[in-house]
């Protein structure tokens, strides 16, 4: 069996790396997962990463509002007890109209846009829904699918605190979820190609025959099949389907600063009214992430969003001294368009009979995240094995 990369590295847009200018391991971009990515905690047990993971002790995120100063903390119950006790904190003043908006979310037909589904422009829009619709689909509501959104509260945070805690990964995405997976498939006798982009296929009938690559041909036989799991629109150059177009960007601001001013911050904090977004503590690191970063950076602000984003990160912080080093990488096109029509023009997800299309974009209802990539995985390969 081989996998072939384009590129000189596996881990797609999950990725680690020594930045010099930082002097510290950091990842492309951060990446949250919730305790109910059941098939993300799988994958971690199934290469020895478990431990690698750090699991919130409770279903909590604090909050700042950047404009009005205000603070709270979204908490979950883990179970009826911790209900009666007061385990359940909502963003002040969302209360009232959370549960008509969410049930209204959940009926939602696939038509709808996140922004159809929920009327109501107050305190839950701002507070929960705007940061939701960004955070979870990296598209603003007025244009983002309401059902991948549904699809992802009733796996986590409709299931309560114990499907809902955060889990970061201290050791960045590749040790914790790429390299060990990489040598678990060595071990099983599987050959990664890097810098191998595949460039057509040959097809006979209901069957793909050969995968062509810049070095040549690979001929499949009768009992060999082939699993694609590209990103649209590498996948538009191989097969003429309907696909969805590009999305947009997420871009992350790295800040290495005072380990006393680090120690200040939550290891995640959410933001609103402002242009960033998330907050990521690792070390020294406070890593920002700001989602959909073409609907919300103003392109005629004068000021350079570095910048905005530092004030913000120090005013959250409290400090009035500047980051020891900074680095921001913005992800071009980081998750394909997530509006209705986009995810009604995705492909069949197997075009040929020895043929499995695979992808986060792919996985059905949930939107693009690790947990769908792994599973549109899984299916693919049980699809090709049936
Ligand atoms: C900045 C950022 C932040 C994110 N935050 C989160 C988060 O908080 N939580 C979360 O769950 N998810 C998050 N995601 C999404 C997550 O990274 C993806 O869902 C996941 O990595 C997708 O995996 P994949 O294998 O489907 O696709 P990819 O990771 O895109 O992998 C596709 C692979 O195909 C290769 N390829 C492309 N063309 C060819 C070709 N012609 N031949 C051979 N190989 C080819 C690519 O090089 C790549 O390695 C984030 C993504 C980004 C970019």
């Amino acid at each position: 069996m081989v996998l072939h990369e384009a590129v000189n590295r596996a881990g797609g847009r999950a990725w680690s790396f020594h930045d010099a200018r930082l002097d510290r391991v950091i990842d492309n971009g951060n990446h949250l997962v919730l305790s109910g990515n059941a098939e993300v905690l799988a994958h971690c047990d199934r290469i020895g990463t478990t431990p690698l993971l750090d699991i919130a002790p409770r279903a909590e995120l604090p909050f700042l509002d950047l404009a009005r100063g205000d603070r709270w903390l979204l908490r979950l119950p883990s179970g009826l007890r911790d209900l009666v006790t007061g385990g359940l904190r909502l963003p002040p003043g969302t209360a009232l109209s959370l549960a008509a908006d969410t049930r209204r979310l959940l009926c939602a037909d696939a038509r709808a846009t996140v922004a159809h589904a929920i009327p109501g422009r107050g305190p839950a829009w701002i507070r929960v829904w705007e940061p939701l619709s960004l955070a979870v689909l990296n598209a603003p509501p007025e244009t983002a699918a309401a059902a991948p959104l549904a699809e992802v509260l009733r796996r986590t945070l409709l299931r309560g605190g114990a499907a809902s805690r955060p889990i970061t990964m201290p050791q960045g995405l590749g040790p914790t979820l790429v390299d060990p997976a990489l040598a678990r498939l060595a071990r099983r006798g599987v050959h990664l190609a890097l810098r191998r982009p595949l460039t057509g296929l040959e097809a006979r009938g209901d069957r793909i025959t050969a995968l062509r690559f810049a070095s040549g041909e690979v001929a499949l036989g009768p009992d060999d099949a082939a699993i694609f799991a590209l990103p649209p629109e590498a996948l538009s150059r191989l097969l003429d389907l309907p696909m969805p177009g590009p999305g947009q960007s997420i871009l992350n601001a790295h800040f290495r600063v005072d380990p006393e001013v680090a120690a200040r911050m939550p290891p995640l904090l959410g933001l609103v009214s402002g242009l960033s977004h998330w907050v990521f503590r690792r070390g020294d690191v406070l890593s920002v992430t700001v989602s959909a970063a073409e609907s919300c950076i103003d392109a005629s602000d004068a000021e350079a969003p570095e910048a905005r984003i530092w004030r913000e990160v120090a005013q959250a912080a409290g400090t009035d001294a500047p980051p020891l080093a900074s680095r921001v990488i913005r992800a071009r096109a980081a998750t394909a368009e997530v509006t209705p029509a986009a995810r009604a023009a995705r492909p069949p997800l197997k075009p040929y009979a020895n043929l499995a299309l695979a992808g986060d974009w792919l996985s059905g209802a949930l939107p693009e995240t690790i947990e769908a990539a792994l599973l549109s995985g899984r299916a693919a390969a049980r699809s090709i094995e049936a």
